[in-house]
């Protein structure tokens, strides 16, 4: 199901959107004013958004542009003044369709469908899908390298990610410290198997609530470390 963000400050405006687009089978959530939105774009995932122009705080022009610095999703974004429109649209912020207030919900629920598909379709030719592990509030994006800890992006070194990553893709296995040093190290670096040790000990903490009792990496004494399925 297709997760939609709607960031407006009209309350009655953004029910009577979600309400239609919920009836269209869309997940949908409300913001109302814009650092709740900016917000939201940075801790959440959503297939499309819908912003109004103006807001009170960070306006949609604001929101529009830190979307487009991350993520290649659809985003409508609607204005009362049809001159604000024609002004944001010669910017190229990269909205991928402008809509005048009022407008029709059915009109709307059109667009989202229309956009929803296209941006699918492009996604479905493999030039933008990238290989992603999603295990409970952990996503691993395998293609761009970036991780994301219950919705907030973590960076890892280079060695944490990959150990992350190898055990992340062979759920319910126990690995030996050697084979993992030997897996991710391959040989190549001076270091022993403490090495792993401490690369565990450093992703338990960027991904673990509490490290003393780990949800994703388990030890499995006298013999080595188990990703929880
Ligand atoms: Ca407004």
């Amino acid at each position: 199901m297709s997760r939609i963000l709607i960031v407006e400050d009209e309350e009655s405006i953004a029910d009577l959107e979600k309400d239609y687009l919920e009836l269209s089978g869309f997940e949908v959530d409300i913001e109302t004013n814009g650092r709740a939105g900016l917000k939201a774009v940075q801790m959440r995932e959503y297939d499309l958004f819908i912003l109004d122009l103006m807001l009170p705080d960070v306006d949609g022009f604001e929101i529009c542009r830190e979307i487009r610095s991350t993520k290649d999703v659809p985003i409508l974004m609607v204005s009362a003044k049809k001159d604000d429109i024609d002004k944001i649209r010669g910017l190229g912020l990269g909205a991928d369709d402008y809509i005048t207030k009022p407008f029709s919900p059915s009109e709307l629920v059109a667009r989202v469908k229309a956009h929803l598909a296209r941006y699918e379709r492009l996604v479905g030719t493999g030039a933008y899908k990238n290989d992603v592990i999603q295990i409970r509030g952990l996503k691993i994006d395998k293609t761009a390298r970036r991780v994301w800890v219950n919705g907030t992006e973590t960076q890892f070194t280079t060695k944490e990610f990959d150990l992350l990553t190898f055990l992340a893709e062979h759920p319910d296995r126990v690995f030996k410290k050697e084979e993992l040093f030997r897996e991710i190290w391959n040989m190549e670096s001076i270091g022993d198997i403490a090495t792993v040790t401490v690369h565990i000990k450093k992703i338990r903490e960027k991904v673990e609530f509490d490290t003393s009792k780990p949800q994703y990496i388990e030890t499995i004494w006298g013999v080595g470390y188990r990703f929880k399925a």
